[in-house]
């Protein structure tokens, strides 16, 4: 992970609102998603956001002011889904950012050219930014696995195995949505406490996670691992990721196997991919605390402990049907960062590939419920609301032990430290319907 002038916290925009101070899409970020104009019906294509516009790829392209290698790679970040570009890995993807920061540069010489090709964010809408194939949802937060435990078992500790590799679910993705995403309340199997035998009803438990959603670059060959050494080299980037969790079916349904019905029936994504290469300023130390077994060799390098964790500040905010009635806004639940992570990205597409399995471009991995340490740092309700025991105040003399119907949950992440131009994710929002009648 090496900085360059592009992650140079001086560089500004010819575009004033990308250079305004909290700005989530400065010119060091430029990520990516896939849009089009609200409400136009037009075809959906690639876009790159600068300040509060996002610059429409495919209308760059006529342009002509891409040559070479940064041409090629324009015309494929330029499609309906960014899977291809994905596909083309580090060096197609570092001479895109590279070309696109020079034309947005203060001083460019192609300004009014650029500025043609810009859609104000405020009137656009997203769609998924690739075709999922397959979406693996892990659970690498030591902090959330063992609140989630201790919620059931006061003294309890965390698997065995959860010290030794990182765990997953093979997900589903057909049920995955961009942010603003609706859905409605799922229906599941439930044993009633001291019942013998379950009902079928709609979930009286229903929760969030935060979590972060890792989109998978070129991938492999069924057989053949992703050493650690090339694990980053498959890491296109980074989006927020609601994992929502139906707790009351998952306690039923989970033994002995994963979640189904508790998981399947929506996941939601933020609609901007921040790239690996924009959060290279980012990187930390992996470390691990004393008294805790150090990762197998296939799990272990000397990168992975210097850079391999990445220091993305998270927040949770909920909107509740009153709250937005009474225009009170959202009230914050938690914060936290994902530099806690017991697992790095590096180790999570490592160990996916390292059993045989195939990862393909535009796959997508959830970092599993991000929770830190401390106090208000809980990345679930579940967490937060002691398994709906202590509800919390969510303003205006509101509780919730779990999510109502009509709630809104918020994700929002960005990245800052000194030295470095702060950059944001965007926002990552789902509401929650009623269940549908039987
Ligand atoms: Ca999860």
């Amino acid at each position: 992970m090496t900085l360059d002038h592009t992650h140079d916290p001086a560089a500004r925009s010819w575009l004033a609102s990308a250079n305004a101070p909290g700005c989530d899409f400065p010119i060091q970020n430029l990520p990516f998603a896939v849009l089009r104009r609200r409400g136009s019906g037009e075809a959906f294509r690639g876009a790159v956001a600068i300040g509060d516009q996002a610059l429409d790829l495919a209308a760059l392209a006529g342009t002509g002011l891409a040559q070479g290698a940064a041409a090629d790679a324009l015309a494929l970040a330029a499609q309906p889904a960014l899977n291809a570009f994905m596909a083309a890995g580090p060096e197609a993807w570092r001479t895109l950012r590279h070309a696109l920061f020079a034309l947005l540069l203060g001083g460019a010489a192609d300004e009014s050219a650029v500025r043609a090709c810009l859609l104000p964010l405020d009137a656009v809408e997203y769609t998924l930014p690739a075709r999922v194939g397959d979406y693996t949802d892990f659970y690498t937060s030591i902090d959330h696995a063992r609140n989630a435990i201790r919620i059931i078992m006061p003294n309890a500790e965390v698997t065995p195995n959860f010290r030794w590799l990182p765990q997953a679910y093979h997900g589903r993705a057909s049920t995955l949505g961009v942010s603003g995403q609706q859905f409605h309340r799922p229906h599941g199997q439930v044993r009633p406490p001291g019942a013998s035998a379950p009902v079928f009803q709609p979930c009286a438990a229903l929760d969030y996670e935060c979590e972060l959603g890792l989109w998978i670059g070129p991938g492999n060959p069924a057989g053949q691992p992703i050493p650690m050494g090339q694990a980053e080299d498959q890491l296109f980037g980074i989006t927020l990721l609601n994992d929502w969790s139906a707790r009351d079916i998952q306690m039923w349904e989970m033994a002995p196997l994963g979640p189904f019905h508790a998981k399947n029936f929506a996941t939601t994504v933020s609609p901007w991919i921040v790239t690996a290469e924009a959060l290279a300023p980012f990187r930390v130390a992996w470390t691990r605390a004393e008294g805790e077994p150090q990762p197998l060799a296939y799990l272990d390098s000397a990168a992975n402990r210097a850079q391999g964790a990445i220091d993305i500040r998270l927040e949770v905010w909920l909107e509740t049907d009153q709250a937005r009635q009474q225009g009170r806004g959202p009230a914050r639940l938690s914060a936290t960062s994902f530099r806690h992570q017991y697992w790095t990205a590096a180790q999570m597409i490592t160990h996916h590939a390292a059993g045989g399995c195939s990862l393909q471009p535009g796959d997508l991995l959830g970092s599993g419920t991000i929770s830190g340490p401390g106090p208000g740092e809980a990345g679930a309700l579940l967490e937060l609301a002691h398994g709906g025991q202590k509800p919390v105040d969510v303003g205006g003399g509101e509780q919730r032990g779990f999510l109502q119907d009509g709630d809104t949950v918020i994700l929002h992440g960005w990245c800052e430290r000194k030295g470095a131009m702060r950059i944001g994710f965007g926002e990552c929002r789902g509401l929650v319907l009623p269940a549908v009648q039987a």
